[in-house]
């Protein structure tokens, strides 16, 4: 289909999810307060404006360097435990773009799981744990279930966001294993995650800004 994602997207999806984050920012920190210390909205506000601020005033030659520089931008920004998350994320879905061209739906679907695996490899959550994993993870299944059907770019990334808005309903029931929300125990059931809704915004914002 001549699909291509551009650096213009890139740097589209980080601003748009800045602003979505600022615009939810209450949002997410109501839902940390409820199984956390109440910072989540205020962490991704803070990390992406940095970011907005980063993309302002550095001009960037190629999608990997202005995707890995924004995930520094989150690991210096952000403490707690999204910032690192969230930068690794990042850092890792960059990285895997570098030299690719044309970046297709199979390139952005690799970025994807190289971003993820760095979420593996810094939290080290499980599916059930009521993280952000549990948004993650089902959006990768519809992601790659999707492309393996022939979907494009745009299709993918819809079902990826759909996916992980269930997911991030999902984490509803669950105890927490993981984080901050792990120390109630069972009291972190009946609340859902902050980090699976902040994913969830992020994905429907790529959805919106990648294709
Ligand atoms: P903190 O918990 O340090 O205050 P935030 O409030 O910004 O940081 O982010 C909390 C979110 O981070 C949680 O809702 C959860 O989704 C995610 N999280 C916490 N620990 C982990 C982990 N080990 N693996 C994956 N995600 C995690
Ligand atoms: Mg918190």
């Amino acid at each position: 289909m001549g699909e291509e994602v551009t650096i213009d997207n890139f740097s589209n999806w980080l601003r748009d999810c800045a602003s979505v984050l600022h615009e939810n920012a209450a949002y997410l920190t109501e839902l940390d307060s409820a199984i956390g210390d109440a910072d989540h909205g205020a962490n991704m506000d803070r990390g992406f404006q940095a970011i907005v601020t980063v993309l302002d005033e550095t001009p960037f030659d190629s999608p990997d360097e202005l995707l890995r520089k924004s995930g520094m931008t989150l690991v210096s920004k952000v403490g707690g435990a999204s910032g690192p998350l969230y930068g690794t994320f990042f850092l890792r879905f960059g990285t895997a773009l570098a030299g690719v061209t044309p970046i297709t739906a199979e390139a952005v679907g690799k970025a994807l799981h190289a971003g993820v695996e760095g979420v593996l490899a810094r939290g080290k959550p499980e599916r059930g744990d009521k993280t952000m994993y549990d948004a993650w993870a089902p959006a990768l299944d519809a992601y790659d279930a999707a492309v393996a059907g022939g979907a494009g770019l745009a299709a993918a990334l819809t079902a990826a966001a759909d996916a992980s808005a269930i997911g991030r309903d999902e984490t509803i029931p669950m105890v927490a294993r993981k984080g901050r929300a792990s120390y109630l125990g069972e009291r972190s059931a009946g609340h859902q995650d902050p980090g699976a809704t902040s994913t969830t915004l992020i994905l429907e914002s790529a959805a919106r800004t990648l294709p």
